[in-house]
């Protein structure tokens, strides 16, 4: 039977792209061939990469903006370093909201100076610094929108002169918001938008080509964007289940349509934790984030119980990262509102039974 499946990632995605990904292994668009075997440079898969990349644009609402967008390698752990060597020229500054923004600053260092603006660091991480002073002579300035670990995500991004780089990897297509404002954005596919394997990066063209250093090749992303995303193999069957879910998406009525469905499961989520008294949740209240609700037990001993409820209850990856502890409820946009429906009855269950 199909788990309730709250991972935090690589996580749930639609069961239409499940049939229809399975489909493609075994014969891709009645070619005889199956995805897996077919060349990169066939011109069925560079249709699946062009409208991939097309689509991403369109659903995100930067077509003939001066954008480009390719599907890379390396995670988004890649791009923490990727950004820094393509525009970090002297100086950048950074918000730190969590681990992988701190990750995104230790790359980063090696490369330039980088300002700290503000960090939730003293409070592990279960809030947003709002009160923070952006140095003017930056070469740009870097955030992570959803803290997927501590469960918090900003509702604003600051305005500022210099480009605005933003790791998205756990809710981009998850919310409507003006994307043009940022210049740079790069999400890991395995959160919000397909399998491991795929970094979908968005890139306003004129940002580049400002810093000095030579850079290699495969880290350039002039490179990459004047091949097509197809400088090198790009990871064909992790960008074909990209494009589904990509489509998916789009025809459920684009962001939006996920957006109020998101909202919808984080309002049900967020009302136990917060009506029940044996859970609290961990982040801020205002902070708190649509995708990556974090909470805990008021009462230890009630763990064994808990878990074992909702581990019956066919759910699946609600453990909290270890570095809060406590439960996790990823909820990305394939998730329906029945699965969290089925953890709220849990949590009720809980409370009456003791
Ligand atoms: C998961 C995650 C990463 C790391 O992604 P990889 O693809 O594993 O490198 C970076 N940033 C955020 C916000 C994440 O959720």
């Amino acid at each position: 039977m199909k788990k309730h499946n709250f991972s935090a990632g690589p996580c749930v995605l639609p069961q239409e792209v499940f049939q229809e990904a399975s489909q493609a292994i075994l014969d891709f668009n009645n070619s005889g061939l199956s995805i897996l075997e077919i060349s990169h440079r066939s011109s069925a898969f560079v249709s699946v990469m062009e409208e991939a990349r097309q689509l991403a644009l369109e659903l995100l609402g930067l077509e003939n903006k001066g954008y480009k967008a390719v599907f890379l390698q390396g995670g988004a752990s890649m791009q923490f370093l990727m950004t820094a060597y393509n525009l970090l020229q002297d100086k950048a500054a950074y918000l730190n909201t969590g681990t992988w923004s701190s990750k995104a600053i230790k790359e980063a260092k090696l490369f330039g100076e980088v300002v700290e603006v503000a960090s939730s660091k003293d409070k592990n991480f279960n809030y947003i610094p709002k009160d923070y002073t952006i140095p003017q002579d930056i070469n740009y300035f870097h955030c992570t929108s959803n803290n997927t670990i501590f469960g918090t995500q900003m509702m604003d991004f600051p305005s500022v002169d210099a480009p605005l780089v933003c790791d998205m990897s756990s809710d981009i297509f998850s919310r409507e918001l003006d994307f043009s404002q940022f210049d740079l954005i790069y999400a890991g596919a395995q959160k919000n938008m397909g399998p491991a394997g795929a970094t979908l990066v968005i890139i306003k063209e004129n940002i580049l080509g400002n810093v000095n250093r030579q850079i290699p090749s495969m880290m350039d992303y002039q490179v990459h964007i004047e091949k097509d995303s197809m400088f090198n193999t790009p990871p064909v069957y992790a960008v074909y289940v990209s494009l589904l879910t990509l489509r998916w998406i789009k025809n459920k009525g684009g962001i939006k349509a996920m957006e109020a469905l998101n909202n919808k499961k984080a309002a049900l989520l967020y009302d136990e934790v917060d009506r029940n008294p044996l859970f609290k949740g961990f982040a801020a209240t205002e902070d708190r984030s649509v995708m990556n609700p974090t909470f805990n037990l008021t009462d230890e001993s009630k763990k064994e119980k808990f878990d074992s409820l909702w581990k019956e209850a066919n759910i699946n990856g609600l453990s909290g990262h270890r570095s809060v502890g406590g439960y996790r409820a990823s909820m990305y946009n394939a998730l329906s509102l029945e699965s969290v429906q089925v953890l709220v009855d849990v949590m009720k269950k809980l409370e009456k039974e003791g």
